[in-house]
Protein backbone atom coordinates (compact mmCIF):
# COMPACT_ATOMS: atom_id res chain seq x y z
CA UNK A 1 0.00 0.00 0.00
CA UNK A 2 1.00 3.65 -0.50
CA UNK A 3 1.43 5.54 2.62
CA UNK A 4 2.83 9.37 4.02
CA UNK A 5 3.50 10.03 6.96
CA UNK A 6 3.74 13.90 8.15
CA UNK A 7 5.69 14.36 10.59
CA UNK A 8 8.28 12.26 10.96
CA UNK A 9 9.74 12.14 14.66
CA UNK A 10 9.60 9.66 17.26
CA UNK A 11 6.09 8.50 16.27
CA UNK A 12 6.14 9.10 12.48
CA UNK A 13 9.49 8.02 11.58
CA UNK A 14 8.72 4.72 13.85
CA UNK A 15 5.71 4.21 12.31
CA UNK A 16 6.79 4.69 8.05
CA UNK A 17 9.79 2.69 8.75
CA UNK A 18 7.86 -0.21 10.15
CA UNK A 19 4.99 0.25 7.67
CA UNK A 20 8.13 0.28 4.75
CA UNK A 21 9.49 -3.09 6.71
CA UNK A 22 6.39 -4.83 6.18
CA UNK A 23 6.22 -3.99 2.59
CA UNK A 24 4.41 -0.68 1.75
CA UNK A 25 5.64 2.24 -0.11
CA UNK A 26 5.93 5.03 2.52
CA UNK A 27 7.04 8.47 1.94
CA UNK A 28 7.98 10.76 5.21
CA UNK A 29 7.36 13.76 5.22
CA UNK A 30 8.78 16.35 7.76
CA UNK A 31 8.78 20.77 7.42
CA UNK A 32 12.29 20.39 9.36
CA UNK A 33 14.60 20.53 6.60
CA UNK A 34 17.49 20.02 8.46
CA UNK A 35 15.75 16.60 9.59
CA UNK A 36 14.59 15.60 6.00
CA UNK A 37 18.25 16.28 5.15
CA UNK A 38 19.86 13.99 7.84
CA UNK A 39 16.91 10.97 7.12
CA UNK A 40 18.55 11.10 3.34
CA UNK A 41 22.02 10.86 4.24
CA UNK A 42 20.93 7.42 6.45
CA UNK A 43 21.17 9.46 10.27
CA UNK A 44 18.16 8.99 12.18
CA UNK A 45 18.41 12.79 14.42
CA UNK A 46 17.76 11.28 17.67
CA UNK A 47 18.30 8.24 19.96
CA UNK A 48 16.29 4.87 19.22
CA UNK A 49 17.50 1.48 19.20
CA UNK A 50 18.12 0.33 15.63
CA UNK A 51 15.41 2.66 13.90
CA UNK A 52 18.49 3.74 12.01
CA UNK A 53 19.57 0.00 10.41
CA UNK A 54 15.65 0.04 9.72
CA UNK A 55 15.34 3.38 8.24
CA UNK A 56 19.15 3.19 6.23
CA UNK A 57 17.46 -0.56 4.78
CA UNK A 58 14.60 0.68 3.70
CA UNK A 59 15.31 3.66 2.53
CA UNK A 60 18.30 2.17 0.42
CA UNK A 61 15.68 -0.61 -1.23
CA UNK A 62 13.24 2.03 -2.49
CA UNK A 63 10.22 1.44 -0.21
CA UNK A 64 11.04 4.33 2.35
CA UNK A 65 11.85 8.25 0.65
CA UNK A 66 11.95 11.50 2.45
CA UNK A 67 10.78 14.68 1.41
CA UNK A 68 9.47 18.14 3.02
CA UNK A 69 6.52 18.74 0.55
CA UNK A 70 2.79 17.54 1.98
CA UNK A 71 1.98 17.91 -1.80
CA UNK A 72 4.58 15.40 -2.83
CA UNK A 73 4.62 13.15 -0.18
CA UNK A 74 0.70 12.36 -0.08
CA UNK A 75 -0.06 12.65 -4.35
CA UNK A 76 0.18 8.38 -3.80
CA UNK A 77 -1.13 7.95 -0.53
CA UNK A 78 -4.00 5.50 -0.33
CA UNK A 79 -3.81 6.54 3.91
CA UNK A 80 -2.03 9.94 5.01
CA UNK A 81 -0.76 9.34 9.16
CA UNK A 82 -0.70 12.67 10.75
CA UNK A 83 1.94 11.89 13.54
CA UNK A 84 2.86 15.77 14.05
CA UNK A 85 3.48 16.99 18.28
CA UNK A 86 0.99 18.02 20.15
CA UNK A 87 2.70 20.15 23.18
CA UNK A 88 0.94 21.74 26.19
CA UNK A 89 -0.11 24.85 25.77
CA UNK A 90 0.32 27.12 29.14
CA UNK A 91 -2.83 26.17 30.41
CA UNK A 92 -2.23 22.53 29.76
CA UNK A 93 -4.90 22.51 27.26
CA UNK A 94 -3.02 20.50 23.62
CA UNK A 95 -1.50 22.90 21.17
CA UNK A 96 -3.27 21.33 17.97
CA UNK A 97 -2.02 24.20 15.82
CA UNK A 98 0.37 21.80 14.33
CA UNK A 99 -2.39 19.21 13.24
CA UNK A 100 -4.83 22.02 12.35
CA UNK A 101 -1.71 23.29 9.90
CA UNK A 102 -0.99 20.23 8.20
CA UNK A 103 -4.97 19.19 7.94
CA UNK A 104 -5.31 22.36 5.59
CA UNK A 105 -2.48 21.64 3.46
CA UNK A 106 -3.55 17.95 2.95
CA UNK A 107 -6.76 19.08 1.99
CA UNK A 108 -5.55 21.37 -0.40
CA UNK A 109 -3.60 18.88 -1.85
CA UNK A 110 -6.02 16.02 -2.00
CA UNK A 111 -5.74 14.95 -5.43
CA UNK A 112 -8.51 11.67 -4.63
CA UNK A 113 -9.69 9.32 -2.30
CA UNK A 114 -7.38 9.24 0.96
CA UNK A 115 -7.95 7.91 4.49
CA UNK A 116 -6.25 10.97 6.50
CA UNK A 117 -5.32 9.23 9.95
CA UNK A 118 -4.84 11.11 13.60
CA UNK A 119 -1.65 9.07 14.92
CA UNK A 120 -0.63 11.60 17.21
CA UNK A 121 -2.32 12.00 20.72
CA UNK A 122 -5.50 14.51 20.31
CA UNK A 123 -8.31 15.38 22.61
CA UNK A 124 -11.45 13.59 21.58
CA UNK A 125 -13.56 15.50 18.94
CA UNK A 126 -10.03 16.78 17.68
CA UNK A 127 -11.46 14.13 13.80
CA UNK A 128 -14.48 16.60 14.03
CA UNK A 129 -11.85 19.76 13.80
CA UNK A 130 -9.91 18.04 11.35
CA UNK A 131 -12.58 16.65 8.95
CA UNK A 132 -14.04 20.32 9.42
CA UNK A 133 -10.88 21.56 7.77
CA UNK A 134 -10.35 19.28 4.97
CA UNK A 135 -14.25 19.86 3.82
CA UNK A 136 -13.08 23.25 3.66
CA UNK A 137 -9.99 23.09 2.02
CA UNK A 138 -10.50 19.88 -0.02
CA UNK A 139 -11.60 20.72 -3.93
CA UNK A 140 -15.22 19.99 -5.07
CA UNK A 141 -15.84 15.94 -5.32
CA UNK A 142 -13.04 14.54 -3.85
CA UNK A 143 -13.54 11.67 -1.00
CA UNK A 144 -11.93 11.61 1.86
CA UNK A 145 -12.08 9.64 5.04
CA UNK A 146 -10.72 10.81 8.67
CA UNK A 147 -9.82 7.82 11.14
CA UNK A 148 -8.46 7.82 14.50
CA UNK A 149 -5.47 5.44 14.92
CA UNK A 150 -3.79 6.36 18.39
CA UNK A 151 -0.36 5.33 18.66
CA UNK A 152 1.28 3.18 22.20
CA UNK A 153 4.76 2.60 21.24
CA UNK A 154 7.25 3.45 23.88
CA UNK A 155 10.39 5.40 23.32
CA UNK A 156 13.41 2.62 23.95
CA UNK A 157 11.48 0.32 22.53
CA UNK A 158 9.66 1.66 19.83
CA UNK A 159 9.96 -0.63 16.75
CA UNK A 160 9.30 -3.97 18.91
CA UNK A 161 6.02 -2.05 20.53
CA UNK A 162 4.76 -1.24 17.08
CA UNK A 163 5.76 -4.62 15.76
CA UNK A 164 4.14 -6.40 18.30
CA UNK A 165 1.66 -3.95 20.21
CA UNK A 166 -0.65 -4.89 22.74
CA UNK A 167 -3.64 -3.91 20.39
CA UNK A 168 -4.40 -1.80 17.36
CA UNK A 169 -6.92 0.55 18.12
CA UNK A 170 -8.62 1.79 14.51
CA UNK A 171 -11.63 4.55 15.08
CA UNK A 172 -13.58 5.15 11.71
CA UNK A 173 -16.64 6.56 10.69
CA UNK A 174 -16.65 4.57 7.61
CA UNK A 175 -16.45 0.75 6.09
CA UNK A 176 -14.05 2.03 3.55
CA UNK A 177 -11.78 3.61 5.96
CA UNK A 178 -12.29 0.48 8.29
CA UNK A 179 -11.03 -2.17 6.01
CA UNK A 180 -8.48 -0.07 4.16
CA UNK A 181 -6.83 -0.03 7.38
CA UNK A 182 -7.44 -3.49 8.53
CA UNK A 183 -5.66 -4.76 5.40
CA UNK A 184 -2.64 -2.43 6.89
CA UNK A 185 -2.01 -3.28 10.09
CA UNK A 186 -3.57 -7.24 9.48
CA UNK A 187 0.23 -8.30 9.09
CA UNK A 188 0.80 -7.47 12.50
CA UNK A 189 -1.45 -10.03 13.90
CA UNK A 190 -2.25 -7.94 16.80
CA UNK A 191 -5.95 -7.53 18.37
CA UNK A 192 -7.42 -5.12 16.82
CA UNK A 193 -10.43 -3.08 18.28
CA UNK A 194 -12.59 -0.89 15.51
CA UNK A 195 -14.37 1.93 17.32
CA UNK A 196 -15.79 5.21 16.05
CA UNK A 197 -13.38 7.78 15.91
CA UNK A 198 -13.96 10.06 19.51
CA UNK A 199 -13.97 6.58 21.56
CA UNK A 200 -10.63 5.91 19.69
CA UNK A 201 -9.42 9.37 20.83
CA UNK A 202 -10.48 9.11 24.08
CA UNK A 203 -8.97 5.21 24.65
CA UNK A 204 -5.76 7.38 23.37
CA UNK A 205 -6.34 9.76 26.29
CA UNK A 206 -7.85 7.52 28.86
CA UNK A 207 -4.84 4.72 28.25
CA UNK A 208 -1.84 6.94 29.38
CA UNK A 209 -4.03 8.78 32.08
CA UNK A 210 -4.66 5.50 33.89
CA UNK A 211 -0.90 4.51 33.82
CA UNK A 212 0.01 7.84 34.84
CA UNK A 213 -2.40 7.27 37.40
CA UNK A 214 -1.06 3.93 38.68
CA UNK A 215 2.63 5.71 38.84
CA UNK A 216 1.12 8.44 40.99
CA UNK A 217 -0.60 5.30 43.27
CA UNK A 218 2.00 4.18 43.71
CA UNK A 219 4.30 7.34 44.70
CA UNK A 220 1.75 8.03 47.02
CA UNK A 221 1.73 4.22 48.51
CA UNK A 222 5.95 4.78 48.69
CA UNK A 223 5.44 8.10 50.76
CA UNK A 224 3.16 6.36 53.17
CA UNK A 225 6.09 3.20 53.30
CA UNK A 226 8.72 5.45 54.33
CA UNK A 227 6.21 6.76 57.35
CA UNK A 228 5.15 3.27 58.28
CA UNK A 229 8.46 1.66 57.64
CA UNK A 230 7.55 -0.54 55.42
CA UNK A 231 9.40 -1.73 51.64
CA UNK A 232 7.32 -0.28 48.72
CA UNK A 233 8.89 -2.91 46.42
CA UNK A 234 7.50 -5.59 48.61
CA UNK A 235 3.95 -3.89 48.91
CA UNK A 236 4.30 -3.28 45.27
CA UNK A 237 4.68 -6.99 44.19
CA UNK A 238 1.91 -7.91 46.50
CA UNK A 239 -0.37 -6.01 44.72
CA UNK A 240 0.75 -6.52 41.40
CA UNK A 241 0.67 -10.18 41.77
CA UNK A 242 -3.29 -9.62 41.75
CA UNK A 243 -3.96 -10.26 38.03
CA UNK A 244 -6.83 -7.86 38.21
CA UNK A 245 -3.85 -5.29 38.96
CA UNK A 246 -0.61 -6.28 37.25
CA UNK A 247 2.95 -5.88 38.28
CA UNK A 248 3.39 -3.22 35.46
CA UNK A 249 3.75 0.80 36.52
CA UNK A 250 4.11 -0.20 39.85
CA UNK A 251 7.49 1.12 39.96
CA UNK A 252 7.97 3.88 42.76
CA UNK A 253 10.38 6.63 42.14
CA UNK A 254 10.62 10.41 41.38
CA UNK A 255 7.64 10.06 39.02
CA UNK A 256 6.80 10.00 35.69
CA UNK A 257 8.46 12.83 32.80
CA UNK A 258 8.51 12.61 28.78
CA UNK A 259 6.71 14.25 26.11
CA UNK A 260 3.36 11.87 26.52
CA UNK A 261 2.25 11.60 30.05
CA UNK A 262 2.61 14.81 31.66
CA UNK A 263 1.04 16.67 28.26
CA UNK A 264 -1.97 14.22 27.99
CA UNK A 265 -2.69 13.81 31.68
CA UNK A 266 -3.24 17.78 31.74
CA UNK A 267 -4.86 17.62 27.96
CA UNK A 268 -7.37 15.19 29.30
CA UNK A 269 -7.98 17.31 31.97
CA UNK A 270 -8.78 20.45 30.11
CA UNK A 271 -11.19 18.84 27.92
CA UNK A 272 -12.87 17.08 30.15
CA UNK A 273 -13.35 20.97 32.03
CA UNK A 274 -13.84 22.27 28.46
CA UNK A 275 -17.14 19.10 27.99
CA UNK A 276 -18.47 19.92 31.57
CA UNK A 277 -16.28 17.68 33.93
CA UNK A 278 -13.94 18.26 36.49
CA UNK A 279 -11.48 15.26 36.98
CA UNK A 280 -10.20 16.02 40.22
CA UNK A 281 -8.87 12.50 40.55
CA UNK A 282 -6.21 13.35 37.08
CA UNK A 283 -5.51 16.41 39.21
CA UNK A 284 -4.54 14.55 42.01
CA UNK A 285 -2.19 12.71 40.08
CA UNK A 286 -0.18 15.27 38.66
CA UNK A 287 -0.09 16.83 41.86
CA UNK A 288 1.46 13.72 43.55
CA UNK A 289 3.84 13.63 40.49
CA UNK A 290 4.89 17.16 40.72
CA UNK A 291 5.54 16.17 44.87
CA UNK A 292 8.09 13.39 43.92
CA UNK A 293 10.57 15.92 42.71
CA UNK A 294 10.21 18.03 45.89
CA UNK A 295 10.54 15.19 48.01
CA UNK A 296 14.21 14.21 45.95
CA UNK A 297 15.42 17.48 47.59
CA UNK A 298 13.82 17.36 51.03
CA UNK A 299 15.47 13.85 51.00
CA UNK A 300 19.14 15.81 49.85
CA UNK A 301 18.69 18.89 52.63
CA UNK A 302 17.45 15.69 55.33
CA UNK A 303 21.27 14.90 54.82
CA UNK A 304 23.18 17.64 54.34
CA UNK A 305 20.87 20.27 55.66
CA UNK A 306 21.10 23.91 53.47
CA UNK A 307 22.21 22.85 49.74
CA UNK A 308 24.47 26.10 49.12
CA UNK A 309 27.47 25.47 47.76
CA UNK A 310 27.04 21.55 47.96
CA UNK A 311 28.14 19.25 44.66
CA UNK A 312 25.09 17.60 43.62
CA UNK A 313 25.93 14.85 40.78
CA UNK A 314 23.10 14.07 38.69
CA UNK A 315 23.18 9.84 37.27
CA UNK A 316 20.57 10.62 34.14
CA UNK A 317 19.32 13.43 32.27
CA UNK A 318 16.85 11.41 29.63
CA UNK A 319 13.22 11.40 30.70
CA UNK A 320 13.63 7.80 31.13
CA UNK A 321 16.79 4.77 30.00
CA UNK A 322 17.48 4.37 26.20
CA UNK A 323 16.44 7.41 24.81
CA UNK A 324 18.27 10.44 24.38
CA UNK A 325 14.18 12.19 25.03
CA UNK A 326 14.32 14.87 27.75
CA UNK A 327 11.21 16.42 27.12
CA UNK A 328 9.81 16.62 30.92
CA UNK A 329 12.06 15.18 32.36
CA UNK A 330 12.42 14.97 36.12
CA UNK A 331 16.05 16.05 35.71
CA UNK A 332 15.09 19.81 34.42
CA UNK A 333 12.79 19.77 37.52
CA UNK A 334 15.67 18.56 39.65
CA UNK A 335 18.35 21.15 38.05
CA UNK A 336 15.82 24.16 38.48
CA UNK A 337 14.69 23.09 41.84
CA UNK A 338 18.93 22.81 43.16
CA UNK A 339 19.37 25.85 41.13
CA UNK A 340 17.18 27.47 43.34
CA UNK A 341 19.05 27.02 46.11
CA UNK A 342 22.64 27.16 44.78
CA UNK A 343 24.02 23.51 44.71
CA UNK A 344 26.44 23.22 42.15
CA UNK A 345 24.95 20.35 39.64
CA UNK A 346 26.79 17.75 37.64
CA UNK A 347 25.41 15.87 35.19
CA UNK A 348 26.07 11.94 33.31
CA UNK A 349 23.92 10.35 30.76
CA UNK A 350 24.78 7.89 28.39
CA UNK A 351 22.99 9.79 25.62
CA UNK A 352 21.09 12.63 26.58
CA UNK A 353 23.80 15.48 27.24
CA UNK A 354 23.66 17.28 23.85
CA UNK A 355 19.95 17.74 24.47
CA UNK A 356 20.12 18.49 27.81
CA UNK A 357 23.22 20.97 27.13
CA UNK A 358 20.85 22.83 24.72
CA UNK A 359 18.82 23.88 27.61
CA UNK A 360 21.16 24.14 30.03
CA UNK A 361 24.72 24.89 28.77
CA UNK A 362 25.97 26.21 31.77
CA UNK A 363 26.24 23.11 33.78
CA UNK A 364 29.06 20.34 33.91
CA UNK A 365 29.08 17.42 31.77
CA UNK A 366 30.44 14.34 32.29
CA UNK A 367 30.87 11.45 29.99
CA UNK A 368 31.91 9.22 32.70
CA UNK A 369 29.88 8.57 36.44
CA UNK A 370 32.66 8.33 38.59
CA UNK A 371 33.82 11.45 37.21
CA UNK A 372 30.65 13.54 38.49
CA UNK A 373 31.75 11.60 41.85
CA UNK A 374 34.76 13.49 42.78
CA UNK A 375 34.08 15.63 45.86
CA UNK A 376 30.65 15.22 45.23
CA UNK A 377 28.37 15.42 48.67
CA UNK A 378 25.53 13.48 47.08
CA UNK A 379 24.44 12.11 43.55
CA UNK A 380 21.18 11.41 42.71
CA UNK A 381 19.87 8.90 40.60
CA UNK A 382 17.33 10.12 38.22
CA UNK A 383 17.12 8.05 35.36
CA UNK A 384 17.05 4.27 35.91
CA UNK A 385 20.32 3.41 32.96
CA UNK A 386 20.83 0.25 33.77
CA UNK A 387 24.50 0.89 34.25
CA UNK A 388 23.85 2.85 37.38
CA UNK A 389 23.21 -0.21 38.63
CA UNK A 390 26.52 -2.02 38.27
CA UNK A 391 28.39 1.29 39.84
CA UNK A 392 31.39 0.23 41.62
CA UNK A 393 30.12 1.45 45.29
CA UNK A 394 33.21 1.16 46.78
CA UNK A 395 35.12 3.40 43.71
CA UNK A 396 32.21 6.08 44.36
CA UNK A 397 32.49 6.57 47.91
CA UNK A 398 36.03 7.34 47.78
CA UNK A 399 35.76 9.56 45.62
CA UNK A 400 32.50 11.55 46.93
CA UNK A 401 33.27 13.77 49.61
CA UNK A 402 30.26 13.20 51.36
CA UNK A 403 28.86 9.87 50.67
CA UNK A 404 25.07 9.99 49.77
CA UNK A 405 22.84 8.63 47.57
CA UNK A 406 19.65 9.48 46.86
CA UNK A 407 18.08 6.66 44.40
CA UNK A 408 15.26 8.53 42.93
CA UNK A 409 14.53 4.94 40.86
CA UNK A 410 15.04 2.25 43.69
CA UNK A 411 17.79 0.91 41.80
CA UNK A 412 20.44 0.17 44.18
CA UNK A 413 19.97 -2.55 47.01
CA UNK A 414 19.53 -0.84 50.44
CA UNK A 415 21.51 -3.72 52.51
CA UNK A 416 24.66 -3.46 49.78
CA UNK A 417 24.50 0.37 50.86
CA UNK A 418 24.54 0.19 54.29
CA UNK A 419 26.95 -2.53 53.79
CA UNK A 420 29.43 -0.50 51.74
CA UNK A 421 29.09 2.35 54.20
CA UNK A 422 26.77 4.46 52.09
CA UNK A 423 23.59 7.08 53.35
CA UNK A 424 21.08 5.92 51.38
CA UNK A 425 18.06 7.28 50.33
CA UNK A 426 15.27 5.54 47.97
CA UNK A 427 11.50 6.35 47.39
CA UNK A 428 9.68 4.26 50.08
CA UNK A 429 12.16 1.68 51.42
CA UNK A 430 13.44 4.02 54.43
CA UNK A 431 16.86 5.79 55.29
CA UNK A 432 20.06 4.30 56.04
CA UNK A 433 22.14 7.16 57.78
P1 LIG B 1 8.18 14.68 17.60
O1 LIG B 1 8.32 16.09 18.06
O2 LIG B 1 9.30 13.73 17.81
O3 LIG B 1 7.81 14.65 16.06
C1 LIG B 1 6.90 15.52 15.46
C2 LIG B 1 7.42 15.87 14.08
O4 LIG B 1 6.45 16.61 13.39
C3 LIG B 1 8.69 16.73 14.12
O5 LIG B 1 9.71 16.11 13.36
C4 LIG B 1 8.26 18.04 13.49
O6 LIG B 1 9.30 18.68 12.77
C5 LIG B 1 7.13 17.57 12.60
N1 LIG B 1 6.20 18.66 12.22
C6 LIG B 1 5.66 19.63 12.99
N2 LIG B 1 4.89 20.45 12.26
C7 LIG B 1 4.92 19.98 10.99
C8 LIG B 1 4.33 20.38 9.79
N3 LIG B 1 3.55 21.47 9.73
N4 LIG B 1 4.57 19.67 8.67
C9 LIG B 1 5.38 18.59 8.71
N5 LIG B 1 5.97 18.15 9.84
C10 LIG B 1 5.75 18.83 10.96
O7 LIG B 1 6.86 14.16 18.31
P2 LIG B 1 6.51 12.63 18.63
O8 LIG B 1 7.13 12.24 19.92
O9 LIG B 1 6.74 11.81 17.42
O10 LIG B 1 4.94 12.76 18.90
C11 LIG B 1 4.02 12.96 17.86
C12 LIG B 1 2.63 12.67 18.40
O11 LIG B 1 2.55 11.28 18.78
C13 LIG B 1 2.25 13.46 19.65
O12 LIG B 1 0.89 13.74 19.60
C14 LIG B 1 2.54 12.48 20.77
O13 LIG B 1 1.75 12.73 21.91
C15 LIG B 1 2.16 11.16 20.13
N6 LIG B 1 2.82 10.00 20.72
C16 LIG B 1 4.14 10.07 21.05
C17 LIG B 1 4.76 8.94 21.59
C18 LIG B 1 6.21 9.00 21.99
O14 LIG B 1 6.64 8.09 22.71
N7 LIG B 1 6.97 10.00 21.58
C19 LIG B 1 4.04 7.76 21.76
C20 LIG B 1 2.71 7.72 21.37
C21 LIG B 1 2.11 8.86 20.85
Amino acid sequence: MNISIIGSGHVGLVTGACFAELGNKVVCVDNDEKKIRSLKRGKVPFYEPGLEELVRANYEQGRLSFTTSIREGIRDAEVVFICVGTPSLPSGEADLSAIEKVSREIGKNLNGYKVIVEKSTVPVKTGERVEKILKGTAKEGINFDVASNPEFLREGSAIKDFMHPDRVIIGVNSRKASSILLELYEPLNAPILITDIKSAELIKHASNAFLALKISFINAVANICDLAGADIKKVAKGIGLDKRIGESFLNAGIGYGGSCFPKDVSAFIHIAKELGYTFHLLEEVEKINRGQRVRVIEDLESFLGNLEGKTIGLLGLSFKPFTDDIRESPAIDLVNLLRERKAIIRAHDPVAIPNFSRIFPNLSYFEDPYKIAEGAHALVIVTDWPEYRYLNLKKLKNLMAYPLIVDGRNLLDPQRMKETGFYYSSIGRGKIR
